[in-house]
Order: structure tokens, then C-alpha cells, then sequence
């Protein structure tokens, strides 16, 4: 009978689940929305009904399930089994006890992005290198690490957070409430920023065209207007490569990693995004820190949070 570890990723909009054997193969995920009202309680009960009804319609015994791995925004308190996470409504939310008490098996909880880089390091880019940093450009820049093997956590759970290692004086305000984080550039939502600043500035400029007729701009049409020629928006692709690439080399200059994963919708610009951004990395890094070092895309996308939540049940259940 295959083994079976639940792993599931509790997002702001949706919660990822999979049913993931041993080696990591998915047998069976899907997604339900995250009911964020009412601070989020019913976010545990959600997911415990739409388990066993796909326990059931896939005729799945209950011992075949070894345990449960949850990945959450935010910060966890791993002391307490606790979860801050303001955009979903959780408070030092007990969510370890609540899944604990839904389901007798047991669980283990960890940061999304922790999740990610375990995931991406088992079955995608990463292939069980002992010191992995993954970045994360989607609507925030998250980041998680694997030093010396294990999962960078840090004494309340913000270790590298690299969204929020500040890059500018003054610069725009975070969600974190501070100035000039990374985040603010290199996001999908910093670098959609950056453009109507540019359109705003430049307002006959092709860019300006194109966001009228379109009544928007994304980071897809910025890497298109880019390969077209135009200038302004490759000027905020230079712009947020050299910024990336500053904070990625005073990071790596930390961990010193065989492997540096970029994953999140604005990876999905491929080599457009990745080569200047490894360029400029291996020009501002030190020889000893980029040579023994790839940078390259995130492979499993949206599943690397599921696996690597069940990898987390794996290599605790042995
Ligand atoms: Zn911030």
C-alpha cells in the first residue's frame, strides 16, 4: 500500500493540497479558496472536509497517511506552533494544535518559503545540495535557505527574509511598514510600480502608449516591451536586476551556496530575467562565492510548497 504525506500550502487567495508518495511523486493535489473571514477560523476545517472527501473518492485507507506538512505565510513560532500572518488574518494563531486536532496524524509546520526550498531541493533545481538559498519574485520577494544542510529558521523565524533587507535611502514603503525593502523593486508589484513612475514621467513615451490602449502594464509586457526594443522598460529591468543582484550577492556572500533558485511569476521571464541578473552576480560577487555557485530557475512552480511540505513528513517519520 503507498504511503501518503499530506502536504498543503496556505496561500492568501488558495490552499494548494497533494497527496505525495515516498519519492516525492504527486498522486493526487488540487485547491480550495482561503476563507480569510472571521480572522481565518475556518481556514483548518476547510481543508480537514476537503481531505476526506478526496480520502474517500479516492479510496484511500487511513493508515496509508503517514503525516501532515503545512506550509503558511508569515512567521512561525516553532516553540509554540504558532502563525503570524497578517494577510490572512492569523495572530499567533495555534495552527499546529488546530490541524492536530482535525486529523490524528501528526504535523509539522513550517514558512512557505522554507517549504518552497526544501521542495525545489528534493524533487527540482536544487538536487540535495547541502546550501541552497530560493528567491521568490511573485507579489512580494520571499526567500528561504538550506545552510549546511539544514533549513535556515533563525531565533523567531524571519531568517532570510530577503523581501525585506532594505536596498534604498528613502525609498517607497514596504508592507512591512519600513522603507526601501527590496520588495518594493523587485516584485511583480514593485516592478509594475517602477513602470507607471516611468509612464508618469515619460507620458509620449511607446510605454505610456501601450498602458493607455491597454489600461495596463505587467511584468509579461514589460520583458516583451523590452525584447521589442523599447527603452524605458528595459531600463527597469536593468534597474531591478542591478538591485536583485545586490541583495542575492550580500546574501550568497552569507551562506556561500552551491545554488541559487529563482522561482515566482516574474521568473517566468526565463533567461530574459536570469542572465542579466547572473551577469551581474558574478560581477559584484566574490569569485570564492560565485564560482562554486549556479543561479538558475526554480523548476516545480507552484507544487514546490506541497513537496516540500511532504518531505518535511518524510524525513521526520523515518
Ligand atoms: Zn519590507
Amino acid at each position: 500500500m503507498t504511503k501518503i504525506h499530506i502536504g498543503i500550502d496556505i496561500g492568501g487567495t488558495s490552499i494548494k493540497i497533494g497527496f505525495i508518495d515516498q519519492v516525492g511523486q504527486i498522486i493526487h493535489k488540487w485547491e480550495i479558496p482561503t476563507r480569510k473571514e472571521e480572522s481565518g477560523i475556518h481556514i483548518v476545517q476547510d481543508i480537514r472536509d476537503s481531505i476526506v472527501e478526496k480520502q474517500i473518492a479516492l479510496s484511500i485507507d487511513d493508515n496509508q497517511f503517514v503525516g501532515i506538512g503545512v506550509g503558511a505565510p508569515g512567521f512561525i513560532d516553532h516553540k509554540r506552533g504558532t502563525v503570524h500572518a497578517v494577510n490572512i488574518g492569523w495572530t499567533d494563531y495555534q495552527l499546529k494544535q488546530c490541524v492536530q486536532e482535525k486529523f490524528n496524524l501528526p504535523v509539522w509546520i513550517e514558512n512557505d518559503a522554507n517549504m518552497a526550498v526544501l521542495g525545489e531541493n528534493w524533487r527540482g533545481a536544487g538536487n540535495g545540495e547541502e546550501n541552497v538559498m530560493l528567491i521568490t519574485l511573485g507579489t512580494g520577494v520571499g526567500g528561504g535557505v538550506i545552510a549546511n544542510g539544514e533549513l535556515l529558521r533563525g531565533e523567531s523565524g524571519a531568517a532570510s527574509e530577503i523581501g525585506h533587507v532594505t536596498v534604498e535611502r528613502n525609498g517607497v514603503t514596504c508592507n512591512c511598514g519600513r522603507e526601501g525593502c527590496l520588495e518594493t523593486i523587485a516584485s511583480a508589484t514593485g516592478m509594475v510600480r517602477q513602470a507607471k513612475e516611468t509612464i508618469d514621467k515619460h507620458p509620449q513615451s511607446h510605454m505610456a502608449q501601450f498602458y493607455r490602449k491597454n489600461k495596463a502594464i505587467s511584468v509579461k509586457d514589460l520583458f516583451s516591451l523590452a525584447e521589442q526594443g523599447e527603452q524605458l522598460s528595459q531600463q527597469i529591468i536593468d534597474n531591478t536586476t542591478n538591485v536583485l543582484a545586490t541583495a542575492i550577492q550580500n546574501m550568497a556572500t552569507l551562506i556561500n551556496p552551491s545554488r541559487i533558485l529563482i522561482g515566482g511569476g516574474v521568473s517566468n521571464a526565463g533567461e530574459a530575467l536570469l542572465k542579466p541578473l547572473r551577469d551581474k552576480f558574478i560581477a559584484k560577487a566574490l569569485p570564492r562565492i560565485s564560482k562554486p555557485c549556479e543561479l538558475k530557475s526554480a523548476e516545480l512552480g507552484n507544487d514546490a510548497g506541497i513537496i516540500g511540505a511532504a518531505y518535511v513528513v518524510l524525513v521526520h517519520s523515518k
